[in-house]
């Protein structure tokens, strides 16, 4: 696949990302939380845009849609069971339903828990996950069950181990402290959470990750069953 992605902070803690085709020049924006950094991402690599691919409904993954629509008129895509709670949608997709920006062919993948209808789009080689899996950690659940967001990234984990994560927020400083707390005596998670360290302190976006490493470090996509991802979720929402 010949692509280019560009990961852009936005608001205070939030990423969007660009994903490019190459052979075609089609541009797709994930996610809009603001639109000032977005435009002047586009603008500085001469792309329009194309298509916006939004993850969930959350104000601060659509915020800045509106904005972009004064600029450029971009498909929107996004989740069908969601399309009452998201932006007017253009294309409106399911669970397994592919996807193509340029020559990329994406599949939509239900991620459902931090809200219902979450969706996550998987390239190869990199998948876009929103407010489902982060790096190191993962989205609280607020809408769906423990059992439901559970089954969600494992289907995440199933993924090939060599996709790069996209996720939604820079949450990772945080996510490694606790996540030390909950394996202690991992030598792989040890080396990762120094990294981290090293990275916000220049200032380094940790997102994207590799899913391999994920499956190495992340307790939340470690649990052994729903019941184990309960209880370490439910840690970390009181960490
Ligand atoms: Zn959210």
């Amino acid at each position: 696949m010949n692509y280019e992605i560009l990961t852009i902070p936005c608001l205070t803690n939030n990423y969007a990302f660009l994903l490019h085709c190459n052979e075609t020049g089609t541009t797709a924006l994930v996610d809009a939380p603001e639109a000032a950094p977005v435009l002047s991402a586009l603008n500085a690599k001469g792309w329009t845009l194309d298509m916006v691919l939004l993850t969930h409904h959350h104000w601060d993954h659509v915020e800045g849609l509106p904005d972009l629509l004064k600029h450029s008129t971009p498909i929107i895509v996004g989740a069908a069971k969601d399309a009452e709670r998201l932006p007017k949608l253009d294309i409106a997709l399911n669970e397994g339903d592919t996807l193509e920006v340029g020559n990329l062919k994406g599949r939509v993948i239900d991620v459902s828990g931090h809200t219902i209808n979450h969706i996550a789009f998987a390239f190869p080689g990199a998948v876009f996950t929103g407010d489902s899996l982060f790096a190191l950690g993962c989205g609280r659940v607020f809408e769906g069950t423990m059992d439901m967001m559970h089954e969600s990234l494992q289907k995440l984990a199933a993924l090939p181990p060599e996709t790069m994560v996209y996720s939604g927020h820079e949450y990772t400083l945080d996510n490694a402290k606790f996540s030390l707390t909950v394996e202690p005596e991992n030598a792989a998670l040890q080396v990762r959470v120094k990294d981290v360290g090293r990275m916000r302190t220049a200032d380094i976006p940790t997102v994207p990750s590799l899913l391999s490493l994920e499956l190495a470090t992340n307790p939340f996509l470690r649990a052994k069953d729903a019941a184990e991802f309960a209880k370490i979720r439910t840690a970390k929402d009181n960490f």
